[in-house]
């Protein structure tokens, strides 16, 4: 039987009437470019969270670059982050003129850690005015430490060990949006528990638009004032610039599904945590617990049922190409995230890291593989992914 990676459909003709009728809406209207559509969205977008300010993007990517130009980071800064993740938290680094300094990951969590932070930081010159500087000289100003595949970073851990640097942390919660942190203030929403964040709505995230789409969420209302001039050109009166900007503007067609959508994120997120449940009973129930390693639950102690969110079920395997090939042959979907560490990849040579660098995101990159876990997926589908497995490995 074969198992599709993942399956918008199976959302179901509820949602997709919904959607429908939101796009439909903003056809009539013919009011495209920001507005009221964008303002109810991010209106809803910050009660569902609780708090702060959002300012709707065109992805993901545009807001985190957002986010780095609307707090000065450019040549002359280092910003660290991990090399395990998506491209994009990097790409946004270097575009900057920024540097980028990776910090090597937990090999449990996949993401960054408080002590390989504090040790790299640890590792670090001051200057004469205490400003710590990476060895190339750059000041480092930044942190951006990735909630990587649902599950959240260590973000008390990572706050003290930045404050004691006097280091800032912007939060990557693309992957993220619906979890929660209990953290030593009480609990907060994945996107406002760093100053400054960001979430992803590309169409396979758990809330997804139909297309590209993106937002910034931050606490303070000057930064999001900032943030609202930088995505239209550093415009506040139209044609007067007061700073360089972009064109960042989420479509006003994305924030209307969005806002479609969004009242059925904590039902899918809660259905993505089932069938994380339902794999586990599957791969104990298959005697495969001492070969497969199941995604960590960081937070699990916490007593928050969405301390994880389950974006992708990203398990650890040995042979894991030839687990791969078993599956592809049985047309039963995976893929690997993310095949390459940012450190090796081809466009940040320049950087001059070779293999064995950051030997832990290097392992991670040829062990890890992830499986269907959209909502909508079956039992009996799950019973297949994981009886695919075991042919392979015996
Ligand atoms: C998806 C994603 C992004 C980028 O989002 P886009 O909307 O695709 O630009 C950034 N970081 C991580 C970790 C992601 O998964």
């Amino acid at each position: 039987m074969p198992v599709p990676l993942f399956d918008l459909s199976r959302l179901g003709p509820r949602v997709d009437e919904a959607v429908k009728e939101a796009a439909l809406r903003v056809l009539g209207h013919r009011g495209y470019v920001l507005g009221a559509e964008v303002e109810a969205f991010e209106n809803d977008l910050t009660a569902y969270l609780g708090g702060g300010h959002a300012i709707g993007m065109s992805s993901g990517t545009d807001a985190q670059l957002a986010l780095l130009m609307a707090m000065g980071i450019g040549g002359g800064d280092a910003v660290i982050s991990t090399p395990y993740t998506f491209f994009a938290t990097a790409g946004c680094i270097h575009r900057t003129g920024a540097e980028i300094l990776f910090c090597d990951i937990d090999p449990t969590t996949f993401m960054m850690d408080p002590e390989s932070l504090r040790s790299l930081l640890a590792s670090l010159k001051r200057d004469p005015r205490g400003f710590l500087l990476s060895p190339k000289g750059n000041r480092i100003r930044l942190i951006v430490p990735i909630h990587l595949f649902g599950a959240l970073c260590d973000m008390d851990g990572l706050g003290a060990v930045a404050a004691e640097y006097g280091v800032e942390i912007l939060e990557d919660a693309a992957q993220s949006l619906g979890a929660e942190y209990a953290s030593k203030d009480g609990v907060k929403k994945a996107g406002l528990i760093a100053p400054t964040s960001y979430v992803s709505f590309y169409p396979s995230k758990n809330l997804g638009a139909a297309g590209d789409a993106g937002v910034a969420l931050c606490l303070d209302a000057e930064m999001a004032e900032k943030l609202r001039r930088i995505r239209n050109h550093g415009m506040e009166q139209r044609y007067y610039h007061k700073v360089v900007g972009g064109n960042f503007r989420i479509d006003a067609i994305q924030a209307a599904v969005l806002r479609a959508k969004l009242p059925f994120l904590d039902t899918w997120n809660a259905t993505r945590r089932t069938n994380a449940a339902t794999y586990r009973e599957a791969f104990s129930g298959a005697g495969l617990l001492d070969r497969v390693t199941l995604p960590a639950e960081p937070h699990l102690a916490s007593g928050l049922k969405n301390h994880h969110i389950f974006h992708q079920c990203v398990i650890r395997v040995p042979k894991r190409d030839a687990v791969m090939a078993h599956l592809a042959e049985k047309k039963i979907g995976c893929a690997i995230y993310y095949p390459v560490p940012l450190h090796l990849q081809e466009c940040f040579a320049y950087l001059g890291h070779k293999p064995g660098d950051f030997p832990v995101s290097e392992q991670a990159a040829l062990e890890s593989l992830a499986l269907p876990i959209f909502p909508g997926l079956t039992g009996d589908e799950i019973e297949e992914v994981v009886g695919g497995i075991r042919a392979a490995l015996s």
